[in-house]
Protein backbone atom coordinates (compact mmCIF):
# COMPACT_ATOMS: atom_id res chain seq x y z
CA UNK A 1 0.00 0.00 0.00
CA UNK A 2 0.63 3.42 -0.52
CA UNK A 3 0.68 6.71 1.57
CA UNK A 4 1.76 9.92 0.82
CA UNK A 5 3.98 12.44 3.10
CA UNK A 6 1.02 15.13 3.03
CA UNK A 7 -1.34 11.69 4.74
CA UNK A 8 1.39 11.68 7.28
CA UNK A 9 1.61 15.34 8.28
CA UNK A 10 -2.43 15.40 8.00
CA UNK A 11 -2.44 12.25 10.23
CA UNK A 12 0.07 13.50 13.10
CA UNK A 13 0.53 11.93 16.37
CA UNK A 14 -2.61 12.11 18.38
CA UNK A 15 -4.67 10.14 20.82
CA UNK A 16 -4.69 7.28 18.83
CA UNK A 17 -1.83 7.62 16.50
CA UNK A 18 2.02 6.67 17.35
CA UNK A 19 5.12 7.51 14.96
CA UNK A 20 8.58 5.73 15.84
CA UNK A 21 11.34 6.67 14.19
CA UNK A 22 13.39 3.14 14.24
CA UNK A 23 12.30 -0.67 15.12
CA UNK A 24 14.76 -0.34 17.58
CA UNK A 25 12.36 1.46 19.48
CA UNK A 26 9.47 -1.59 19.52
CA UNK A 27 8.72 -1.64 22.95
CA UNK A 28 8.26 1.93 23.37
CA UNK A 29 6.12 1.42 20.36
CA UNK A 30 4.02 -1.54 21.88
CA UNK A 31 3.64 0.64 25.39
CA UNK A 32 1.75 3.08 23.48
CA UNK A 33 -0.23 0.57 21.09
CA UNK A 34 -1.00 -0.51 24.99
CA UNK A 35 -1.96 2.90 26.06
CA UNK A 36 -4.06 3.80 22.99
CA UNK A 37 -6.62 0.93 22.78
CA UNK A 38 -7.38 0.79 26.42
CA UNK A 39 -8.47 4.45 26.30
CA UNK A 40 -12.03 4.72 25.83
CA UNK A 41 -11.52 5.15 21.94
CA UNK A 42 -10.57 1.62 21.98
CA UNK A 43 -7.88 2.05 18.53
CA UNK A 44 -4.28 2.42 18.25
CA UNK A 45 -2.04 3.31 15.34
CA UNK A 46 1.95 3.04 15.45
CA UNK A 47 3.51 4.07 12.16
CA UNK A 48 7.28 2.58 12.14
CA UNK A 49 9.59 5.03 10.20
CA UNK A 50 8.31 8.69 10.70
CA UNK A 51 9.95 10.66 13.67
CA UNK A 52 7.77 12.46 16.02
CA UNK A 53 8.34 16.23 14.15
CA UNK A 54 6.36 13.98 10.91
CA UNK A 55 9.65 13.44 8.60
CA UNK A 56 9.57 10.70 6.88
CA UNK A 57 13.16 8.76 7.28
CA UNK A 58 11.77 4.96 6.64
CA UNK A 59 12.54 2.21 8.65
CA UNK A 60 16.18 0.36 8.26
CA UNK A 61 17.18 -1.39 5.02
CA UNK A 62 17.16 -5.10 5.56
CA UNK A 63 14.38 -7.78 6.00
CA UNK A 64 11.15 -6.42 5.82
CA UNK A 65 10.01 -10.44 6.60
CA UNK A 66 11.63 -10.79 9.38
CA UNK A 67 11.20 -7.68 10.42
CA UNK A 68 7.33 -8.04 10.61
CA UNK A 69 8.02 -11.68 11.76
CA UNK A 70 9.84 -10.51 15.04
CA UNK A 71 6.58 -7.92 15.22
CA UNK A 72 3.87 -10.75 15.17
CA UNK A 73 5.79 -12.27 17.62
CA UNK A 74 6.07 -9.76 20.19
CA UNK A 75 2.46 -8.82 19.77
CA UNK A 76 1.61 -12.96 20.20
CA UNK A 77 3.83 -12.85 23.33
CA UNK A 78 3.48 -10.30 25.47
CA UNK A 79 -0.19 -8.65 25.23
CA UNK A 80 -2.51 -10.13 27.89
CA UNK A 81 -5.61 -10.57 26.63
CA UNK A 82 -4.15 -11.52 23.14
CA UNK A 83 -4.39 -8.85 20.93
CA UNK A 84 -5.79 -8.80 17.36
CA UNK A 85 -3.24 -6.41 15.44
CA UNK A 86 -2.96 -6.18 11.88
CA UNK A 87 1.24 -5.38 10.86
CA UNK A 88 1.40 -3.67 6.75
CA UNK A 89 4.19 -2.47 4.93
CA UNK A 90 3.45 0.69 3.30
CA UNK A 91 5.30 2.65 0.78
CA UNK A 92 6.12 6.32 1.35
CA UNK A 93 8.12 8.01 -1.71
CA UNK A 94 10.85 5.57 -2.08
CA UNK A 95 10.87 4.52 1.90
CA UNK A 96 9.45 1.26 3.60
CA UNK A 97 7.36 1.87 6.81
CA UNK A 98 5.61 -0.43 8.96
CA UNK A 99 1.97 0.50 9.85
CA UNK A 100 -0.02 -1.68 13.18
CA UNK A 101 -3.20 -1.53 13.77
CA UNK A 102 -4.68 -2.53 16.93
CA UNK A 103 -8.63 -1.98 18.54
CA UNK A 104 -9.51 -2.87 21.91
CA UNK A 105 -12.82 -5.63 21.61
CA UNK A 106 -15.52 -3.24 24.37
CA UNK A 107 -15.14 -7.28 26.14
CA UNK A 108 -11.93 -6.62 27.44
CA UNK A 109 -11.51 -4.32 30.05
CA UNK A 110 -7.88 -3.69 29.75
CA UNK A 111 -4.87 -5.00 28.01
CA UNK A 112 -1.43 -5.47 29.79
CA UNK A 113 1.74 -5.17 27.68
CA UNK A 114 4.53 -7.26 29.44
CA UNK A 115 2.96 -7.20 32.74
CA UNK A 116 1.81 -4.03 32.74
CA UNK A 117 -1.54 -1.01 32.07
CA UNK A 118 -0.68 1.71 29.83
CA UNK A 119 -3.21 4.69 28.79
CA UNK A 120 -2.56 7.37 27.18
CA UNK A 121 -3.59 10.96 28.01
CA UNK A 122 -3.02 13.41 24.39
CA UNK A 123 0.18 11.54 22.40
CA UNK A 124 1.89 11.21 25.72
CA UNK A 125 1.56 7.20 27.86
CA UNK A 126 2.07 5.85 31.10
CA UNK A 127 1.20 3.36 33.33
CA UNK A 128 -2.50 2.99 35.20
CA UNK A 129 -2.21 2.99 39.12
CA UNK A 130 -3.99 0.08 40.90
CA UNK A 131 -7.20 2.79 41.86
CA UNK A 132 -7.35 3.58 38.33
CA UNK A 133 -7.64 -0.18 36.81
CA UNK A 134 -10.27 -0.98 39.58
CA UNK A 135 -12.35 2.22 38.49
CA UNK A 136 -12.53 1.06 34.69
CA UNK A 137 -13.28 -2.97 36.33
CA UNK A 138 -16.65 -1.21 37.00
CA UNK A 139 -16.83 1.12 34.47
CA UNK A 140 -16.49 -2.05 31.26
CA UNK A 141 -17.42 -4.49 33.36
CA UNK A 142 -20.99 -4.94 32.45
CA UNK A 143 -22.13 -7.67 34.04
CA UNK A 144 -21.58 -6.14 37.52
CA UNK A 145 -22.37 -2.88 37.17
CA UNK A 146 -25.57 -1.73 38.04
CA UNK A 147 -26.52 1.26 35.61
CA UNK A 148 -27.55 3.74 35.02
CA UNK A 149 -27.29 3.14 31.45
CA UNK A 150 -26.27 4.89 27.84
CA UNK A 151 -27.12 3.81 24.39
CA UNK A 152 -23.42 4.67 22.51
CA UNK A 153 -25.36 4.69 19.63
CA UNK A 154 -28.57 6.83 19.91
CA UNK A 155 -27.96 8.64 23.15
CA UNK A 156 -30.78 7.11 25.34
CA UNK A 157 -30.48 6.81 28.64
CA UNK A 158 -32.40 4.07 30.92
CA UNK A 159 -31.88 3.72 34.82
CA UNK A 160 -32.16 -0.67 34.86
CA UNK A 161 -31.93 -2.85 32.07
CA UNK A 162 -34.93 -4.86 32.10
CA UNK A 163 -34.38 -7.50 29.09
CA UNK A 164 -32.33 -10.74 29.43
CA UNK A 165 -30.63 -12.96 26.80
CA UNK A 166 -30.03 -16.71 27.04
CA UNK A 167 -26.10 -17.38 26.32
CA UNK A 168 -24.10 -20.48 25.93
CA UNK A 169 -23.00 -18.79 29.89
CA UNK A 170 -26.82 -19.01 31.07
CA UNK A 171 -29.32 -16.32 31.26
CA UNK A 172 -27.49 -12.56 31.22
CA UNK A 173 -28.76 -9.30 31.46
CA UNK A 174 -29.12 -7.98 27.69
CA UNK A 175 -27.54 -4.63 26.69
CA UNK A 176 -29.04 -4.53 23.13
CA UNK A 177 -30.64 -0.99 22.57
CA UNK A 178 -33.52 -1.00 20.00
CA UNK A 179 -31.74 1.07 17.75
CA UNK A 180 -29.12 -1.53 17.00
CA UNK A 181 -26.62 0.11 19.69
CA UNK A 182 -25.26 -1.16 22.69
CA UNK A 183 -26.05 0.05 26.28
CA UNK A 184 -22.90 1.14 28.75
CA UNK A 185 -22.28 2.50 32.09
CA UNK A 186 -22.89 6.18 32.26
ZN1 LIG B 1 -29.85 3.06 21.09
Amino acid sequence: MRITSDEIRRLGETQSVEFKKSLSLQKEAFEALCSMINTNNAKGKVLFGVAPDNSICGIEPGNLDMAQKSLVQNIRNKFDPPIICSVEILECDDKSLILLQAERNPEVTYHEYDGKAYIREGSSNRQLSYEEKQQLLTRRNRDKHNGPWKCENCGSVVGILISMVITDQGVKKSYDCECGGQFWPI
